[in-house]
């Protein structure tokens, strides 16, 4: 097949893209390079160099017409498939310009589907456990609407991510066009950004280095953490399924304290750093917690990798980056 990843080069997207190259399909990347890096795509050029192909490229300016693809691919690519999971997904990232992760859901959601719409790809848009806000719901699923700040900090991605996949249902009703939606809760492993900012990539670095593990507020808000390659696998699944269903949650429903999980990679790394306690952010959620009964349902999906496993790879790459950043700051 033929297939269009947006945001192909972010970590989720890359181990998605190594599946996928695995399989021999042809593998196009749209990537504007925000927070993706084109190092990520590195083992899959080695796999096939023939088969896969990269563009840098803002979603939010136009790339569906023939032209536009012309220009970007050097062909107009009739895709079978459309993976679109552009937009910065750590709140650090995704704050920095609101405005413009607001229009990366809207408006790159659009263009993305007017391109599935054109040349009868199947789209799989990548949502998010954001869709339910600070959940009056304790697990989530995906039956629950939500309880979303429309006029916070993390709107501009809450709100964004909803209004995309409104857009979806909406091309799916009007145009036809063959939709999946996953909802996917925190995701963490190999290849993420070292300055992401996101808390198991934070903790791990700050332990590596010896440095105070920052705990938000007083760390008993919960998260269920996913390792990398059991998403990409869940992703994979739920696009070549063939029942037509509303969203799907992906995620690892196993529930951490921030507080339990600073401890437990202080444990892994056999760090000596200590936890400091640091302002909550407005609009943190208290609780995050996937049910993920539809997924196991329908995609004989559910995650493999343990917490301890998960962070033990993780350490390892973690520990190569913060060498590798070292190393450069020694010889500048
Ligand atoms: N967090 C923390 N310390 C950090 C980074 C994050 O305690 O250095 C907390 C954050 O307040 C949130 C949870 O960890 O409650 C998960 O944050 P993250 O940014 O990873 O993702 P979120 O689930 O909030 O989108």
């Amino acid at each position: 097949m033929r297939i269009l990843v947006t945001g192909g080069a972010g970590f989720v997207a890359s181990h998605l893209i190594d599946i996928l190259v695995g399989e021999g399909h042809s593998v196009y990347v749209l990537d504007s390079l925000f927070t993706g890096a084109s190092e990520n795509l590195d083992p899959a050029r080695l796999a096939a160099p023939d088969r896969l192909f990269f563009a840098q490229h803002d979603i939010i300016d136009e790339f569906q017409s023939a032209e536009q693809m012309k220009k970007l691919f050097g062909e107009d690519v009739a895709f079978d498939q459309i993976y679109h999971m552009a937009c910065p997904a750590s709140p650090i990232h995704y704050q920095i310009d609101p405005i413009h992760t607001m229009r990366t859901s809207v408006w790159g959601t659009y263009n993305a589907l007017e391109l599935a719409k054109r040349v009868g790809a199947r789209l799989l848009l990548t949502s998010t456990s954001e869709v339910y806000g600070d959940p009056e719901v304790h697990p989530q699923p995906e039956s629950y609407k939500g309880s979303v700040n429309c006029t916070g900090p993390r709107s501009c991605y809450d709100e964004g991510k909803r209004a995309a996949e409104t857009l979806c249902f909406d091309y799916m009703r009007k145009h036809g066009v063959v939709i999946r939606i996953a909802r996917i809760f925190n995701t963490y492993g190999p290849r993420m950004n070292i300055h992401d900012g996101r808390v198991i990539s934070n903790f791990i670095v700050q332990a590596i280095k010896g440095d105070p593990i920052t705990v938000y507020g007083d760390g008993s808000q919960t998260r269920s953490f996913c390792f990398v390659s059991d998403l990409a696998r869940g992703l994979h699944a739920l696009m070549n399924n063939e029942e037509t269903c509303g969203p799907i949650n992906l995620g690892n429903p196993d529930e951490y304290s921030m507080l339990e999980m600073a401890e437990r990679i202080i444990e892994l790394v056999q760090s000596t750093s200590t936890v400091t306690f640091l302002p909550l952010p407005e609009d943190d959620p208290k609780v995050r917690k996937p049910v993920i009964d539809l997924a196991r349902r329908h995609l004989q999906w559910e995650p493999v990798v343990s917490l301890r496993d998960g962070i033990t790879e993780s350490v390892e790459y973690f520990r190569r980056k913060v060498q590798e950043e070292q190393d450069k700051e020694k010889s500048t």
